[in-house]
């Protein structure tokens, strides 16, 4: 109850318009000043960001305007490509104006709209009517390049922003190649499509859009959930029955151990948070599912937003000729998210500086809060635990029917605060997070990508704030790297910059040890003393009582 004071001190919650603040507004003066920021902002994330191609063109005649307007001008003459690219040239053009890198042998021309899909690849009616219902209307960078280079049977090597739309990048070809590959009159002819992803809630998440890409259409798909595994195990059902199936590495293994599943017909395999299956902790799982996709035609794809030079290498070696694609810059964070890097001093700062961005109407739901371990986020659930504010926890510790809950409840908007680990750092995708706080600076540069990309998504705007203390110096360097890649360079001060340098093994290392935290609470030293006083003394007085009832006795 006392964090409930201190967090919304200054602060009114108000369930259906979120947390406003009644104090500490800003001056008029200030309050331009903000708005002015946020305007300049905003139109900035939109003016780079545009990956859906549905924002409207501003049309105010004002000074930066005008300067846009010419700088619009100066690209529609030189960049604007054709909508259906044709020659090579058009490719040229659209690749400039998207910020992609396509590299390898004979790379297929994208497509400039799905409806260029008929012609050029007799697309499924049904499959694209899908598509438009369910609003795909037009595609984005990464679906233009990736669907006709896997479409023209090739491997691919895919790099794009978190939130840009990877899944319907793979999920449409494949769901294209095979129906038009289904073996006539064969049923049960066994699976032929394999989706891995690193963890239950984003195959689940796949799973849901694959489902609305194959109504209507005579495919069965699967999730490999604990049932469906139970029952594949106990032979009530084959494996065979199955067109398209979409598993976590571990759980596929330990059918694949017992002989009962095949995987030897599998044409398309994809690896979706690709760098994620190929780390330490993954990789030995991912090499053993590889092994057993046996087909010599089989297609590989794998997809991330972050995939360093190592995990390229190795894609290269289990690949045949792939074609990489790269969507803006390597390894940097989506540009709709706004970052920033907050230095809270110590680990009590932290809780202090969430309650000052409570008061600033800084601390507008839905938000997500990550930190490094099970400990700490459940510790922070408990300081967070109060009435009103809606907040919960997801963690590894937790049931896979209780994570489903929790995320069901929180994209409801039943909940306002979604508190979690790295567990819930990839692919899964949120619609509408405001914010993401790093409580703790994580890990690595990868990490960070993928955590603050839980928001910015789909081409709407987001922020992400990083919290760091004077411990965190080694951590910070990577950071602001990615900020820099980003150009978000609003977001950190030059004295952070300077703050350590690692070499490659210090990276490695600290990638894989949790760093030591002071424990999570915002009781004072003294308060703390005080209680235990009180404790001594109650406890002391218990003792005299019991003596003296001895004593009758
Ligand atoms: P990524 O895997 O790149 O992180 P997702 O595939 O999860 O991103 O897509 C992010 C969001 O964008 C999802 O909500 C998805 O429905 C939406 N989206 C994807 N493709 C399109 C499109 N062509 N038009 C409109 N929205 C799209
Ligand atoms: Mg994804």
């Amino acid at each position: 109850m006392d964090i409930f004071r201190i967090l919304s001190r200054g602060a009114s919650l108000n369930k259906k318009k979120g947390i406003t603040t009644d104090y500490a507004l800003p001056s008029s003066t200030q309050k331009s000043a903000q708005k002015h920021k946020e305007e300049t902002l905003h139109h900035q994330v939109e003016k780079e960001t545009d990956f859906f191609h549905t924002r409207k063109k501003h049309t105010e005649n004002t000074q930066d305007n005008k300067e846009d307007n010419a700088e619009d001008k100066e690209n529609e003459e030189e960049e604007i490509p054709p909508l259906e690219l044709v020659t090579e040239e058009d490719a040229h053009k659209f690749r400039k104006l998207h910020k992609s890198k396509v590299t390898g042998d004979d790379i297929p021309i994208p497509i400039g709209s799905f409806q260029d899909l008929i012609g050029r690849f007799q697309i499924d009616k049904k499959l694209l009517s899908n598509l438009i219902e369910a609003e795909f209307i037009e595609p984005t960078s990464i679906q233009c390049e990736s669907i006709p280079i896997t479409l023209n049977n090739r491997d691919l090597i895919a790099c794009a922003p978190t939130g840009s739309g990877k899944t319907l990048a793979f999920l449409i070809p494949l769901v294209q190649q095979i129906l038009q590959s289904k073996p006539s009159g064969t049923k049960n002819y066994g699976i032929r499509g394999l989706i891995i992803s690193p963890t239950n809630e984003l195959a689940i998440q796949i799973f849901q859009t694959l489902e609305t890409l194959v109504r209507g259409k005579k495919l069965n798909i699967a999730i490999l959930s604990k049932q469906l595994a139970n029952k594949l195990n106990n032979k009530i059902i084959k494996s065979d029955k199955y067109d398209i199936l979409v598993t976590t590495p571990l759980r596929l293994i330990d059918i694949v151990k017992q002989g009962n599943i095949n995987l030897s017909k599998i044409e398309q395999l994809i690896i979706d948070e690709a760098d994620k299956l190929f780390d330490h902790g993954f990789v030995e799982q991912t090499d053993e599912i590889l092994t057993h996709c046996t087909l010599p035609t089989i297609r590989k794809s794998m997809f991330s937003a972050t995939i360093p030079s190592g995990v390229e290498e190795l894609a290269h070696s289990i690949m045949k000729d792939p074609i990489r694609v790269i969507i803006g810059h390597k390894e940097a964070a989506s540009t709709t998210i706004d970052q920033k890097l907050v230095f809270t001093g110590n680990e009590q700062g932290k809780l202090l500086a969430i309650r000052q961005m409570i008061q600033q109407g800084e601390f507008k739901p839905p938000i997500i809060i990550f930190l490094q371990s099970i400990t700490r986020a459940k510790a922070l659930f408990h300081e967070l635990l109060y009435d009103k504010l809606n907040v919960d926890v997801i963690h590894a510790e937790r049931t896979p029917k209780q994570r489903e809950e929790v995320i069901k409840r929180f994209k409801n908007g039943d909940i306002w605060v979604l508190i979690t680990t790295d567990v819930l750092a990839r692919g899964v995708d949120f619609k509408g997070v405001n914010l993401v706080i790093n409580y703790d600076v994580p890990q690595s540069a990868q990490a960070y990508v993928h955590r603050i990309g839980r928001t910015g998504r789909g081409g709407k705007s987001g922020r992400a704030v990083t919290f760091f203390t004077k411990e965190d110096d080694q951590l910070i360097k990577p950071i602001i790297n990615v900020m820099k890649q980003s150009d978000c360079h609003d977001g950190y001060s030059g004295w952070m910059e300077n703050m350590a340098k690692l070499s490659k093994n210090e990276k490695k290392n600290i990638k894989h040890h949790e760093m030591e935290r002071k424990k999570i609470s915002t009781v004072p030293k003294v308060v703390k003393q005080k209680r235990k006083q009180r404790q001594d003394m109650i406890e002391a007085s218990k003792k005299r009582k019991q003596m003296e009832t001895q004593q009758q006795e």
